[in-house]
């Protein structure tokens, strides 16, 4: 039932003029937009450095990995997730040595990243693909998955114990036979590359996710190996939402000492004329650059 008081007020609304009518709508839709502003700065006020997911609703990204991430998941990447979510840099102290601490992963792409990455390298065909910085190697399985039979990962790491942690599991998806893999610094590989005319332009896809002070120092060579066309992805753009954070914001370490690299790595992004970039908050962000000249 209809209280007699809201249909007093219903008929004298009707019988306003049209204008009074719209003037009334108006100002319901500017009300409208000055909540929603209150509700996206507050959202910005309670933004904890160090969210799993950029997303501000947990729940939000737990329904898009329970709904499509985890369902579509192939079996060896669950299991190289798995595993990885045991590894003893987990447990160990040695994430308060440097300043990081909690029970997550901080290393390892994400799931949904992993079906992002997945699905670029296929809509592109890549085949001739690079990786800085495997771990135990989701992202690189998520590559190797990805690519042709035929098709090839050099990927680098300083260090060769985690990805044979990886191995078995990259093995028995019957994909290792695609990887090259190189222990040691990336640097000096790219330019032994570089100096190879032959390899300019030669990388459909590469990802970057290692030492994040190096970035630009990767990207001054990438540029030259990847082909006109081609996709140079640079993850952890976002850095744990620190690229915004108040200068007083209290970061940890780590995130503290690499936040200046990355944000300088978004402004030379941002400006350089040879590519066409787009950032993507995905994981911790990843920013493709399609290069064009
Ligand atoms: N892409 C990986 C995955 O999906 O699990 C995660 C990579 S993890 C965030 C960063 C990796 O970069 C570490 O395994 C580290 O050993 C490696 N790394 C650090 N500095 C490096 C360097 N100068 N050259 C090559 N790899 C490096
Ligand atoms: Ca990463």
């Amino acid at each position: 039932r209809v209280p007699i008081e809201r249909k007093l007020k219903l008929a004298q609304v009707h019988k306003q003029s049209k204008a009074k009518r719209k003037k009334l709508f108006i100002s319901r839709v500017l009300a409208m937009a000055t909540n929603t502003q209150d509700q996206q700065s507050q959202a910005g006020r309670h933004q904890e450095v160090g969210h799993k997911s950029l997303l501000q609703s947990d729940a939000l990204y737990q329904y898009i990995l329970e709904t499509s991430v985890y369902p579509r998941e192939p079996e060896p990447m669950k299991e190289l997730r798995e595993l990885t979510a045991k590894h003893p840099w987990l447990i160990l102290p040695i994430v308060d040595l440097i300043g990081m601490s909690g029970n997550r992963n901080l290393m390892t792409t994400s799931a949904d990243e992993g079906q992002f990455l997945n699905m670029l390298l296929k809509l592109i065909n890549a085949k001739n693909t690079m990786e800085i910085g495997v771990y135990t190697g989701y992202s690189l399985l998520a590559t190797a998955l990805a690519i042709p039979d035929d098709g090839k990962i050099l990927a680098m790491d300083v260090n060769r114990e985690n990805y044979e942690l990886g191995l078995p599991v990259i093995q028995k998806a019957g994909v290792a036979h695609k990887i090259d893999f190189k222990e040691g610094p990336a640097l000096p590989v790219l330019d032994q590359l570089v100096e190879d005319e032959k390899n300019h332009g030669s990388f459909d896809f590469i990802f970057v996710d290692a030492d994040k002070d190096n970035y630009l120092n990767y990207h001054k060579r990438l540029i030259e190996l990847v082909k006109v066309g081609g996709l140079i992805g640079y993850d952890n753009t976002l850095w744990n939402g620190s690229v915004v954070a108040p200068p007083d914001a209290p970061l940890r370490k780590y995130v503290r000492y690499y936040r200046d690299f990355v944000m300088e790595l978004n402004k030379a992004l941002a400006v350089d004329p040879r590519i066409e970039i787009c950032m993507l908050p995905v994981g911790d962000g990843i920013t493709l650059c399609r290069r064009v000249k």
